[in-house]
């Protein structure tokens, strides 16, 4: 039977869902967390906040995007902030706006600074969709270094009671889903920035939630990405119609092509010129020096994570020349 928002049954059922969801986040208390966290609206129903810029532990870890989607029938939430408090906080911005119940939550990857917010979703009843690469990084060594050493630089927002949180669903390519009169397609990337990045794509609003792939008008830190697997997905987002763009950190673009050219052009320019030092065998620091960077010099995050973009790339292009 298909369910129309009108029919009382539906309506009993949203009403259960909310006393359900009212009754769970009550069982937590988070403090309130000493931040700013305006909504913006992005289109008709998609709604994004906005962290600061800055490293990890500024504004009380609320340096990465999140964003929702009121469908009528229930809200899809991407990326849970970096800490309980503010994924808390999250829900109430959300309840300033729509009584509708939280049915998904789509993570981008399993960053601290994206992920840590989760355990208030999954508390809330709503089910939580990752890449199926986050199955092993919670089953790694990192995963739990991550947090003890989490605990204690954001600290009191994060603290004993801050637990990693088991997706429900693990998606290995692309998954689809209806909720109200919204289509979502969650694609799983593979490999680029993280051991698994997902995406978001929002119709008909044409929104696309990139998570950490994109980086608007900044350099993107490339730590232990994989280059190659990165510009294929560049290539396969190039060919997705949107409208706007909502990255990982920084402002939403309304010029996604352009942002996209920005990162291809980074990325293809460090694998070249890297591949070129580790072909002709020049040591790391040397090659560095002799690189023209003037042409991504003025933007924003260059000083923090240029020389050690470039050195990750180094080592990784060695390596596969080894190989
Ligand atoms: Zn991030």
């Amino acid at each position: 039977m298909r369910l129309n928002a009108s029919s009382p049954i539906h309506v009993g059922m949203a009403m259960l869902w909310l006393f359900a969801q009212t009754a769970a986040g009550q069982g937590m208390n988070y403090p309130p967390v000493p931040v700013e966290m305006p909504v913006k609206r992005v289109s008709q129903s998609v709604y994004l906040v906005q962290g600061a810029a800055g490293i990890a532990t500024d504004n009380a870890g609320f340096v990465s995007n999140a964003g929702f989607v009121v469908t009528g029938e229930g809200v899809v939430v991407f990326d849970a902030l970096g800490t309980p408090p503010l994924a808390h906080r999250l829900v109430t911005e959300i309840r300033r706006i729509t009584p509708e119940p939280i049915r998904h939550v789509v993570l981008s990857h399993f960053h601290a600074d994206h992920a840590y917010g989760l355990q208030v979703f999954a508390d809330l009843g709503a089910e939580i969709i990752a890449s199926s690469g986050v199955r092993e990084y919670l089953s790694s060594e990192i995963a739990g270094t991550r947090l003890a050493e989490r605990r204690r630089s954001l600290a009191p927002w994060v603290d004993a009671s801050t637990r990693l949180v088991m997706p429900h669903r693990f998606v290995e390519s692309d998954y689809r889903f209806r909720l109200g009169d919204h289509d979502f397609l969650v694609t799983n990337h593979g490999s680029a920035h993280s051991e698994g990045d997902v995406t978001l794509y929002v119709e008909p609003d044409r929104v696309l939630f990139s998570g950490d792939i994109l980086f608007e008008a900044r350099i993107p830190f490339l730590g232990s990405a994989n280059t190659r697997g990165w510009l294929q997905t560049l290539t396969k987002l190039e060919a997705t119609d949107v409208r706007a763009m909502i990255p990982g950190h920084g402002p939403m673009s309304d010029h996604p092509k352009q942002t996209l050219s920005l990162t291809r052009r980074y990325l293809q320019y460090v694998r070249q010129e890297m591949g070129n030092a580790v072909a002709d065998w020049v040591p790391f620091d040397e090659a560095y020096e002799r690189v023209n960077w003037e042409d991504f010099m003025e933007y924003p995050a260059f000083l923090e994570a240029n020389r050690r973009n470039a050195y990750a790339v180094y080592l990784s292009l060695e390596a596969e020349s080894l190989r």
